[in-house]
């Protein structure tokens, strides 16, 4: 018998320590050890991948899969398989955009029905806050779900209708009971205005820095009267990073994410009624995007996750007051951060703190989001160099739309590993539940 299954070597591969050349030997589908570049191992398969980078496979924890209900929007065979292609090999889905929305046991329980069989990569749930489901939270909990998504504004569906700041804090007060995670959807409605036309300087204006600020400072407020943990979910505007700074400071459990399309792209850049940009809260300026930077290097920020939610092309009309919003990235995530991260002179270490370590010590997720012994063997082999050009059409996801298409991006994806067995998209899925 040979001591490791398998045995992949790579003379950049991303540790928790850094950068360096390696041998990741895997048993059982766990990483067993780490061991020098060259060391001689007995191993069932043995690949090198020379310069190709070897990163821990990526945890998104936002992703909007909308089935059941709204599989024609992104469904779980889909989007697992474009997390896949894509170098994501945890995603956590989101409670709201399936039917129904995962508020209540009976729900979860649909939604791993619907899900059952048809994931090529291992899927974790959140559950829902919404008026009226206080009962159900511990439930929930008690069921495996990772935490709780709310808003304070309206959500875009109006079966997952919006806390008050009131019932927030009747939420918090339950979570901080089992010492659960509430992750908030920060925009205050009080802020938010009817954009005065179909143009995208129009629906920016309708949807205020100031507003995402007001919300986040209200959230803070309520955690620090209930000791509760929270998440603010794609920050989009840096008005925010001053209260999410002040709150760390303070010693607070509030954390904070942003996302690919927040870094990547500008409102200056949306072309004329391409609604594939449009998304709440909205792409804001160049300057906005320098600083969101800035709260990433200096850890303000600590996830970028997806934020995937994608509807079909005839919901993104060329209006952007009445388009839906929400921007499929799921495919492209790791490539865009990439293309940006490295002009910016970040690194892969960062690229993966914020895409894997950082996601899953969120979620509290185990055995995943770094190369270290015991983790399970969840690899990517990802080519740095290599141009990415983006055809919409020839994504994994469900609709062909998504803001980065025509865009030649930086690094491709060339093999995935779940628990440590290469992802074969004609393969029966091998994705198991969180
Ligand atoms: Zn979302």
């Amino acid at each position: 018998m040979t001591e490791y299954d398998l045995v992949v070597r790579s003379r950049r591969a991303v540790t928790p320590d850094g950068e360096r050349p390696a041998a990741v030997a895997v048993r059982d589908g766990r990483i067993a050890a780490i061991h020098p570049h060259d060391a001689p191992l007995d191993a069932s398969l043995d690949t090198d991948l020379g310069d190709l980078a070897l990163l821990p496979g990526l945890v998104d924890t936002h992703v909007h899969v909308n089935e059941p209900g709204r599989t024609h929007w992104e469904g779980f065979a889909s989007a697992t398989r474009a997390a896949a292609a894509g170098g994501v090999t945890t995603i956590v889905d989101m409670p709201l955009n399936s039917l129904p929305p995962t508020v209540d046991p009976g729900a979860l329980t649909a939604k791993q029905e619907a899900a059952r069989g048809q994931c090529h990569v291992d899927v974790g749930f959140w559950g829902g806050a919404i008026p009226g489901n206080l009962a159900e939270l511990r439930p929930l909990h008690e069921r495996g779900v990772y935490g709780f998504k709310c808003f304070l504004s309206p959500s875009g569906v109006e079966e997952f209708p919006p806390l008050t700041p009131d019932e927030v804090r009747q939420a918090l007060e339950v979570i901080a009971e089992f010492d659960g995670l509430m992750v908030v959807h920060a925009e205050d409605p009080s802020l938010l205005l009817d954009p005065t036309g179909p143009t995208y300087p129009e629906f920016l204006e309708s949807r205020p820095g100031a507003s995402e600020r007001r919300a986040v400072e209200q959230v803070i407020e309520l955690a620090r009267q209930t000791g509760a943990r929270v998440h603010i979910l794609h920050v989009s505007s840096a008005d925010c990073l001053e209260p999410l700074a002040a709150a760390r400071r303070d010693g607070l459990r509030v954390s904070a994410e942003t996302c690919p399309h927040y870094l990547t792209l500008a409102a200056e850049q949306v072309p004329e009624g391409d609604t594939a940009f449009k998304c709440c809260p909205p792409i804001r300026s160049e300057a906005n995007r320098d600083l969101l930077w800035e709260g990433l290097a200096g850890g303000v920020l600590s996830c970028v996750v997806s934020d995937h939610s994608p509807s079909p092309s005839d919901l993104k009309i060329p209006d952007f007051a009445a388009a839906w919003g929400g921007i499929a990235s799921l495919q492209l995530g790791l490539p865009a951060i990439w293309t940006e991260a490295s002009k910016r002179g970040h690194g892969l270490p960062d690229v993966v703190r914020w895409m894997s370590a950082n996601p899953a010590a969120l979620a509290g997720i185990p055995r995943k989001g770094g190369l270290a012994p015991g983790n399970d063997a969840d690899l990517v082999a990802f080519d740095p160099d290599a141009a990415n050009p983006v055809d919409a059409a020839g994504l994994h996801h469900k609709n062909p739309v998504t803001p980065y298409h025509g865009r030649v991006l930086k690094g491709v994806v060339r093999t995935t590993w779940l628990r440590g067995t290469t992802v074969d998209l004609t393969a029966p899925p091998r994705g198991t539940f969180l």
